[in-house]
């Protein structure tokens, strides 16, 4: 799973991107002072941080050294018109700057292309006899196109990324289709079903007693 550390010292903004990462699939750290996040990166990996830049303890740019000695790509997040800061954040290294306040797609998207341009995240991604596509959206079993529905394409992308994990029902409950999840119902169970089903995935993916399923490969 990839994962994301997010430096943010307002709460409100580090929750908000947090909710909407885990949404895409992404394992998200929230560090909320620069002493934090620079014990974070020296103790565990990240694939991206993001990155604020004025920061109690220790600024986004003393954070930014940190992130260079273990060689992780990092996405400035900027106050809006401080134009001085993006161009020195670039200078000093950051691979991407968004300007606050910011649409949630916009961040989605220049995480997707930090990543690919790290290889952490491929626009094609092949498993079993299976091609996904997620650019396109679609989906290829030996050759053939499946169709699949949104939600079918979410929790198949949830389960390639998350291979050989288990996962909690609630977790892939919030993460395809957002909010909390309820307990009860049987969405998660038809879906999966659904998906196993138009995919001969039933030797794939395993129901594992009250915790959630498993896609092993
Ligand atoms: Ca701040």
């Amino acid at each position: 799973m990839i994962k994301i550390l997010i430096v943010e010292d307002e709460e409100a903004i580090a929750n908000l991107i947090r909710m909407n990462l885990a949404k895409s699939g992404y394992q998200c750290e929230i560090a909320s002072d620069g002493e934090e996040a620079a014990d974070a990166i020296s103790e565990r990996p990240f694939d991206l941080i993001l990155l604020d830049i004025m920061l109690p303890k220790l600024n986004g740019y003393e954070v930014l050294e940190y992130a260079k000695t273990v060689d992780v790509p990092v996405i400035f997040l900027t106050a809006m018109g401080e134009t001085d800061q993006k161009v020195k954040g670039l200078k000093l290294g950051a691979e991407d700057y968004i300007a606050k306040p910011f649409e949630i797609a916009e961040l989605l998207a220049r995480v997707e292309t930090v990543l690919r341009r790290y290889h952490k995240t491929e626009r094609k991604i092949r498993i079993l006899n299976i091609e996904i596509d997620t650019d396109s959206r679609t989906v290829r079993q030996d050759g053939r196109e499946v169709d699949l529905t949104t939600k079918e394409f979410d929790l198949l992308l949830m389960f390639v990324r998350n291979k050989n994990r288990a996962l909690y029902r609630e977790t892939i409950y919030e993460n395809v289709w957002g909010g909390e999840y309820s307990g009860t119902g049987r969405t998660v169970d038809l879906h999966v079903q659904r998906l196993k089903k138009k995919l001969g995935l039933e030797d794939h993916i395993t129901a594992i007693y009250k915790v959630g399923y498993r896609f092993a490969v």
